[in-house]
């Protein structure tokens, strides 16, 4: 699912982050941990081919990110990386079914309605298609988040900071939420927090763990 060998990368005006060496193997589900600011949301662009890697040897999902353009970098992502942003990134203007569609409209797919139907049931959005995201709860606008992710049954489901400013029950449902919605489609989850109930809601999954100083990987 990732591997990663000498991995940095380097801000203009910042200091550099050098990323741990890491193998996830055949775990299904690899916890990026660490405390704010010490790269999680950098790695998670770079395993999602947001952030071009600068040094270093970085495989994902079975490929080479390093030997690719920005362009297929893009193309790649859209057919194999399902990515629910921390800020979700929803498009205010679009319809909760537009933007689930946006998956296929953006890269010129023909829309699968009954996949978009289907998912909708799945994650309990079914009736909010005509809504605008700010017409939605924030539970929502993360199955909506999780849904539109999901749309292309990607092989790996990138998610940045889940659990953030969530209550316990909420934080649980979201992930009980990720967990199920990734085992539906069988992709891998990766999934960077600084929340230690994620690590205690997932006990299999392998940890990357990120220091400010010095990032060190466990177990
Ligand atoms: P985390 O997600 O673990 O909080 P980030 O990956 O967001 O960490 O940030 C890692 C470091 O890189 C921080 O010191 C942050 O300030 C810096 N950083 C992040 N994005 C940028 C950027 N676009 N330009 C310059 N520095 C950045
Ligand atoms: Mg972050």
């Amino acid at each position: 699912m990732l591997t990663i060998r000498g991995l940095r990368h380097h801000y203009p005006g910042a200091a550099e982050i050098a990323f741990p060496d890491f193998d996830a193997g055949d775990a299904a589900c690899v916890v990026l941990s660490g405390p704010s600011g010490s790269g999680k949301s950098t790695l998670i662009a770079l395993a999602s081919g947001l952030l071009e890697p600068q040094r270093g040897d970085l495989r994902v999902a079975d490929t080479d990110l390093t030997a690719l353009t920005p362009a297929q970098r893009d193309a790649w992502r859209g057919a194999n990386l399902g990515v629910v942003p921390q800020r979700l990134h929803l498009s205010a203007s679009l319809t909760v079914r537009q933007n689930l569609a946006m998956p296929y409209v953006s890269v010129g797919l023909p829309v699968d309605g009954a996949r978009i139907d289907r998912l909708m049931q799945e994650l309990a959005i079914d009736g909010l298609g005509a809504r605008h995201p700010h017409q939605l709860s924030m539970g929502q606008c993360q199955r909506v988040a999780v849904a539109r992710a999901l749309v292309r049954r990607p092989r790996l489901l990138l998610v940045d900071e889940p659990t953030a400013n969530l209550d316990d029950e909420s934080a649980a449902g979201v992930m009980n939420l990720l967990t199920d919605a990734a085992g539906r489609v069988g992709a891998g989850l990766l999934i960077a927090t600084h929340d230690t109930r994620v690590l205690a809601a997932l006990p299999t999954a392998r940890t990357l763990r990120l220091s400010r100083l010095l990032a060190e990987v466990s177990p």
